[in-house]
C-alpha cells in the first residue's frame, strides 16, 4: 500500500473526534510554543459530557507586529473539526522562527464552542453566528422567501418530513436554485427555532470576538488578513476562497492578488455560496476598512440538498428537550457531523494541504510593502 501524504499520527494529532478533543489538541499545540499567550473566554453552558466550553486564543510571533494573520475556527460549531485541525497543523508547521519579524498569527479557536460540542451549526441560543453581525439598533431585515418555506422547512412533526421535503423540491423548481438558496440560507430574524436564524441581539460569541479584537489591539495594526474556516459547501475536499468584500473594492483586489484567480465572490454569483446577511466578515470590514482582507475558506463535503436535510432534522430534534444518548439523537448527530466533517483520510489531507497553501499565501500577502 502507498503511504499517505501525512502520517496517521499527524492526522490524529490534528483532527479530533469531538470538541473536547479539539480543544485539548489546540491547547497542547499552544503549550509547545513558549510564548503563545494562550487565553480562554469561558461560556456559562457546558457540553454533553459536562465539559467546559471556551473560545481559546493564542498569539504566535511579535506582540507588536503591524501585520497580523487571524485564523478563526468553528464560527459554525460542527464545522470546527476542519478549522481546528488547520490551526493545530499551523502551530506545528509554521513555527515561530519561520515568521517574519513584523508579522504575527492570532488563533481564535472555537468561536462557537457550544455548537461544536453539541454538533450543531448554531450556538447555545439557536443563533447562526454568521448571520448575527447586523446592527440590532436598526429594524431587522425581513426574509420573505424563508417565511414562505418555513412550514415545510420545519414541519410539525418528523412524520410529515418526507411530504414537506417533496413540497420544498417543487418550490425550489418554481423559485430557481439561487432564489431558493437565498431564501433558505441567506439569513432570517423571525423564526428562532429555524435554520440560519440571526438572533435578536448580539450573541455571547460576538461579544467575545469584539473583546478579543480590542484585547489584541487589532484596530492599531497596519494590515490584517483573516481566514475563517468553514465546511459543507462546494466540491468534496476543495477549499474555496470566498470573498464577501464589495465587488471592485480594495478587499477584493487584495484577495485576488494574494489568493489568485480561484477567489470567488457571492455578490457576483461566482461562488458556491449565495450572498448572506449578518456575516462575521462585516464586523472586520466595518472595524478595519481597507486594512483587512477577510476570506471564508469553505471546504466542500456533500451536496447542498444533504446540508439542508441534516440541518432540518437537527432543528426538529432540538425543538424538544434533548436526550443526548437516545438512539434518535445519535442518528441525527451522526448525519450532521458526517455532512460537515467526513473524517476520511483523503478529505483530511486535502484540508491540511489547502490550509497550508492559503496560510502561506496570506503570510506572503501581508508582507507586501503597501
Ligand atoms: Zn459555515
Amino acid at each position: 500500500m502507498l503511504p499517505t501524504l501525512f502520517s496517521p499520527a499527524h492526522l490524529d494529532a490534528c483532527f479530533a473526534a469531538d470538541y473536547a478533543g479539539a480543544h485539548a489538541r489546540f491547547r497542547h499545540a499552544c503549550d509547545r510554543h513558549e510564548h503563545s499567550g494562550y487565553r480562554e473566554f469561558v461560556y456559562r453552558q457546558t457540553g454533553p459530557d459536562k465539559e467546559k466550553l471556551v473560545t481559546a486564543t493564542a498569539w504566535l510571533g511579535n506582540k507588536n507586529a503591524s501585520r497580523v494573520l487571524v485564523l478563526q475556527s468553528a464560527t459554525h460549531g460542527v464545522e470546527g473539526f476542519c478549522g481546528s485541525a488547520i490551526q493545530v497543523d499551523c502551530l506545528d508547521y509554521f513555527i515561530e522562527s519561520k515568521l517574519p519579524d513584523d508579522l504575527a498569527i492570532l488563533f481564535i479557536h472555537a468561536l462557537n464552542p457550544h455548537g461544536f460540542a453539541w454538533l450543531r451549526r448554531v450556538n447555545e441560543d439557536g443563533i447562526d453566528l454568521n448571520r448575527n453581525f447586523v446592527d440590532f439598533n436598526q429594524p431587522l431585515p425581513v426574509n420573505e422567501g424563508y417565511r414562505t418555506l418555513a412550514k415545510d422547512i420545519l414541519p410539525e412533526s418528523e412524520s410529515e418530513f418526507a411530504a414537506a421535503s417533496e413540497r420544498l423540491k417543487l418550490k425550489q423548481q418554481e423559485m430557481g436554485r439561487v432564489a431558493y438558496e437565498k431564501a433558505m440560507s441567506g439569513g432570517q430574524y423571525e423564526f428562532a427555532d429555524g435554520l440560519f436564524y440571526g438572533g435578536q441581539s448580539a450573541s455571547q460569541s460576538r461579544l467575545y470576538l469584539e473583546e478579543i479584537f480590542h484585547a489584541y489591539q487589532l484596530h492599531k495594526r497596519k494590515k490584517i488578513a483573516v481566514l475563517d474556516f468553514h465546511t459543507g459547501l462546494g466540491p468534496f475536499g476543495y477549499g474555496e476562497a470566498i470573498c464577501d468584500h464589495p465587488p471592485g473594492s480594495a478587499g477584493v483586489k487584495w484577495a485576488k492578488r494574494v489568493y489568485g484567480d480561484s477567489v470567488t465572490e457571492p455578490a457576483l454569483g461566482s461562488s458556491s455560496s449565495v450572498p448572506k446577511l449578518g456575516l462575521v466578515d462585516y464586523f472586520w470590514q466595518e472595524s478595519l476598512g481597507d486594512r483587512v482582507c477577510f476570506i471564508t475558506l469553505e471546504f466542500g463535503t456533500y451536496a447542498i440538498e444533504n446540508l439542508f436535510e441534516v440541518l432540518r432534522h437537527d432543528h426538529l430534534l432540538h425543538r424538544q428537550a434533548l436526550k443526548w444518548n437516545d438512539r434518535k439523537t445519535q442518528k441525527v448527530k451522526q448525519a450532521i457531523s458526517n455532512h460537515f466533517y467526513p473524517a476520511t483520510v483523503d478529505w483530511q489531507e486535502m484540508v491540511l494541504c489547502r490550509g497550508r497553501q492559503v496560510i502561506q499565501q496570506a503570510i506572503n500577502g501581508l508582507q507586501e510593502s503597501s
